[in-house]
């Protein structure tokens, strides 16, 4: 299993040559918790992907199933 400090790595998956810029952050409270949505784009390529922060207990839980 990977260290799940590479889940959250902010370079572009697609042209791996630039970080994202986050171009939009919002907390967002959902199931009971408080999470943060991020909004990335990569002034690159174009690439988007939008990121979900989870309570490290929970995170743990679901990654520990992959
Ligand atoms: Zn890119």
């Amino acid at each position: 299993m990977e260290p799940i400090k590479k889940l959250s790595s902010s370079y572009c998956p697609h042209c791996r040559s630039i970080k994202l810029a986050a171009k939009d952050s919002r907390a967002h409270s959902a199931f009971g918790f408080l999470t943060t949505k991020r909004r990335k784009v990569c002034p690159k390529c174009d690439y988007r992907v939008t990121t979900i922060e989870l309570p490290l207990h929970l995170a743990e839980e679901i990654f520990q199933e992959v």
